[in-house]
């Protein structure tokens, strides 16, 4: 086993990187068997928008309990999903969870709220995500103008397969979201032709913006791009007081982040609406 890095480099197969791949391939496993077991559940983050301070939306976070009791983050188990295809499965679950969670509480008199999505791009090169998508609507009743489809930007979002997909979902209703940009390489040609309604800021140039001039700089011009292109513009990971003031300054349109709430499971979001209705 070698790898190719760079111009032809080949690098040696070390001891670590084999025990790196034996705790992937258990870890993998234990994902097979942690679905199967109902091991995964979904937290939500509310959205906020600036100009009049409504909750308008919620972002669905994936989450591993395991039966010791312990959390693993998605960070630790993502990649490995999507490298092995894993995703697939798991996203499809995710959407059907989070469609379902947004009819019970519509049906609720809970306010109406933007259920946004997560989506890897592999499950859109691989699978026929239309098809899954269209299937999670129908078995719940789900209103695809109130679900937002995350697709993270990178260069897969060049692929022509991810564009034509995309198109299929917005002209089926949903509405689409380009996540963590500024951290990808997407072509700004390419991101004129994505049919987006919402752009989000990744969360490396909220933090400490309001000290750090040079993150101020890129978020700023993320907005204008955004509006230029008639997005509105959401900034992630925002945390204080300040980096909201500045945020508001730079008429970003929306936040999300600590500084409102952390993810929360659904009851907990219950109530955190309910007590801040009730603040208002
Ligand atoms: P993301 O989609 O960019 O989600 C935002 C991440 O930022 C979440 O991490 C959230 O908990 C975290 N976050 C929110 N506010 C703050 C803040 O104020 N400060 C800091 N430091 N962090 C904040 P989380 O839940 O650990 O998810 C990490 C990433 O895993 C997500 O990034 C997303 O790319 C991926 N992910 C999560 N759930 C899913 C899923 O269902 N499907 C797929 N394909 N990916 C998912
Ligand atoms: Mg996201
Ligand atoms: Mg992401
Ligand atoms: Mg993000």
């Amino acid at each position: 086993l070698a790898k190719k890095s760079g111009r032809g480099r080949v690098l040696r197969f070390e001891p670590e990187m084999e025990e790196e791949l034996h705790s992937r391939l258990a870890l993998i496993g234990r994902i097979a068997e942690a679905q199967a077991r109902g091991q995964f559940s979904l937290v939500y983050q509310p959205q906020i928008r600036l100009r009049d301070d409504a909750v308008v939306g919620v972002e669905a976070l994936l989450r591993w309990r395991c039966p010791d009791g312990s959390w693993i983050r998605p960070d630790a188990f993502i990649p490995a999903a999507e490298d092995a295809g894993q995703i697939v499965s798991l996203g499809e679950w995710v959407l059907r969870e989070a469609c379902q969670r947004q009819v019970a509480w519509r049906r609720g008199g809970v306010a109406p709220l933007r259920m946004a999505v997560n989506v890897s791009v592999r499950q859109i090169r691989d699978g026929d995500f239309p098809a899954v998508a269209e299937r999670a609507l129908r078995e719940t009743g789900a209103h695809p103008a109130e679900i937002e489809l995350e697709i993270t930007e990178s260069h897969a979002m060049e692929d022509s397969k991810v564009l034509s997909t995309a198109e299929t979902l917005r002209a089926m209703g949903f509405r689409i979201a380009i996540d963590d940009f500024g951290t990808g390489y997407s072509s700004l040609a390419r991101l004129r032709q994505l049919p987006a309604s919402l752009l989000k800021i990744d969360r490396a140039f909220v933090r400490g913006m309001d000290h750090a001039t040079d993150s101020r700089s890129i978020a700023s011009m993320i907005v204008k791009m955004g509006h230029e292109l008639g997005l509105d513009v959401l900034a992630e990971g925002v945390e204080t007081l300040e980096e909201e003031a500045v945020l508001r300054e730079l008429e970003c349109d929306e936040v999300q982040g600590f500084l409102h709430s952390k993810p929360l499971p659904p009851a907990e979001l219950e109530t955190w609406l309910c007590n801040r209705t009730a603040a208002a």
